[in-house]
């Protein structure tokens, strides 16, 4: 079991965070005539306590930013565990690829038959304990304002966002009783992840059946006896698959190309390889392309057996949804219980939006260091293009701490590391 949700009542209750510096408000918020007063100011705000955000918040903690201070992370989730403490009961720790261990702190023995659902959450529990981080939970950020742009004729000239974030029932998506703070923050940290942004393909006609997406997935015992289609060509259908079968329920399965086996091992080199394809397009201003685009279905003998058995084989496009089940592109109709778009996420960046990041080519254009942004000064974006991975989301941590403290000038950082006790020898860029 995760650890007890902490801090929560005090957020709920509006209270500013120890030591966080009364907001001056800025001339430009006046400027743009806003009504909304802003209770504390923190040189840092991180979004997100996922993998990506609890990597980013170690570096930033060695560069001497006191978590609960100059340092707030703020989490939409009920408890620690980012997107996985959503995982289905059935993915098991075993059938999951793995993580990566967060900086400093090595996973361990695991337990391959629990859910990694509990193993994820008891681990992200045990990294905020151990680094001190002080989550605040549940606090959903709804919005990121630009309130000031440094400018770069004066030195030290620091940017300023506006948060706004709401508690209570409004971040678990119902509209009673919310709790709404605002605060100010000179840097900011976006790891949101995907989670909260499952996508599901449009096609013409209605399905009159039940529909459900993999964020929706709970048991697969729910669908003993009924035939489900499951649509998508990545790792997760092909679980589902797999999982629905064991449980009873006839499967069929719909990609939108011939499913993209590969013998590739999926170890360090290969994971290189694929962050930096994917650096290539999200560089260039492109959205990242879904997971099983870049990587492929590793064919272990899992997956060779489901293969041989019929069960991992495509029957193609779908071209229109009916009342009873699907047309294929083959020319066949399919009756079917329940459709299970198992077809990917996208970047829950729904927040960031007033900042109006998204480039020409569909995506946000990321700077060289693959987490700054260059249409927005001052933020760092964790998690999203090359860095959605555990692999990636900790790797870029380290980039995204030193980004961070580009943002608040490297004189200041070195010097206030330094008035802490806590001067630290430059880490590396991580390329
Ligand atoms: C089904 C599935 C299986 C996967 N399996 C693997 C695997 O085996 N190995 C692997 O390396 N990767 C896997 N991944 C990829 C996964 O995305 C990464 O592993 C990694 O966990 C993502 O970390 P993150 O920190 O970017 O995001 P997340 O873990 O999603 O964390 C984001 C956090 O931000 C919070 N948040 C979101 N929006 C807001 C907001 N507006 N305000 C405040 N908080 C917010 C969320 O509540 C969450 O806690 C899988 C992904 C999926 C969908």
């Amino acid at each position: 079991m995760g650890p007890r949700p902490r801090h929560t009542s005090a957020a709920a209750r509006n209270v500013k965070a120890p030591g966080a510096v009364a907001t001056d408000m800025s001339e430009s918020q006046h400027e743009q005539g806003e009504q909304v007063q802003p209770t504390e100011h923190h040189r840092v705000v991180v979004i997100g306590a996922g993998q990506a955000a609890l990597s980013t918040a170690h570096f930033l903690r060695r560069d001497g930013e006191r978590p609960g201070r100059e340092l707030l992370l703020l989490d939409a989730n009920p408890t620690p565990g980012g997107a996985w403490s959503h995982r289905w009961d059935a993915l098991t720790f075993d059938d999951a690829h793995g993580i990566h261990d967060l900086p400093g702190f090595p996973l361990g023995e695991t337990d391959p038959t629990e859910p990694a659902r509990e193993v994820v959450k008891r681990y992200y529990g045990a990294y905020e304990e151990h680094e001190g981080l002080q989550v605040q939970r549940p606090w959903r950020v709804t919005s990121v304002r630009r309130t000031h742009d440094p400018d770069p004729a004066r030195p030290g000239d620091r940017p300023r966002f506006l948060v706004t974030a709401t508690s209570g029932s409004a971040a678990q998506g119902t509209e009673t009783k919310a709790s709404t703070r605002t605060l100010t923050a000179s840097a900011l940290v976006s790891a949101t992840g995907t989670w909260d942004r499952p996508f599901v393909p449009s096609y013409p006609g209605r399905f009159g059946g039940r529909q459900l997406t993999t964020a929706g997935f709970v048991s697969p015992d729910e669908f003993a006896g009924r035939r489900v289609l499951v649509v998508g060509g990545g790792t997760s259908a092909v679980q589902f698959l797999l999982l629905l079968r064991e449980h009873g329920a006839d499967t069929l399965w719909s990609t939108r190309h011939a499913p993209d086996w590969t013998e590739v091992p999926f170890d360090a080199e290969w994971g290189r390889q694929v962050e930096h394809s994917v650096a290539g397009r999200t560089r260039a201003g492109l959205p990242p392309l879904s997971v099983v685009a870049a990587t492929g279905l590793p064919l272990i003998p899992r997956y060779v057996r489901g293969i041989e058995d019929g069960i991992l084989l495509s029957r193609g496009p779908i071209v229109r949804l009916t009342e009873d089940g699907v047309d294929l592109a083959d020319g066949s109709h399919e009756r079917v219980d329940v459709i299970l778009w198992a077809t990917g996420f996208r970047a829950a960046l729904d927040h960031l939006a007033p900042l109006h990041l998204r480039a020409p080519g569909g995506g946000v254009a990321m700077a060289d260091d693959d987490v700054s942004v260059p249409a927005a000064p001052g933020l760092v974006l964790v998690g999203y293009g090359p860095s959605a991975s555990t692999l990636g989301a900790t790797r870029a941590g380290r980039r995204a701490a030193r980004a961070v403290a580009r943002i608040l000038t490297p004189t200041q950082a070195t010097t206030k590391a330094s008035r802490d006790g806590a001067g630290r020898t430059p880490e590396p860029a991580v390329v």
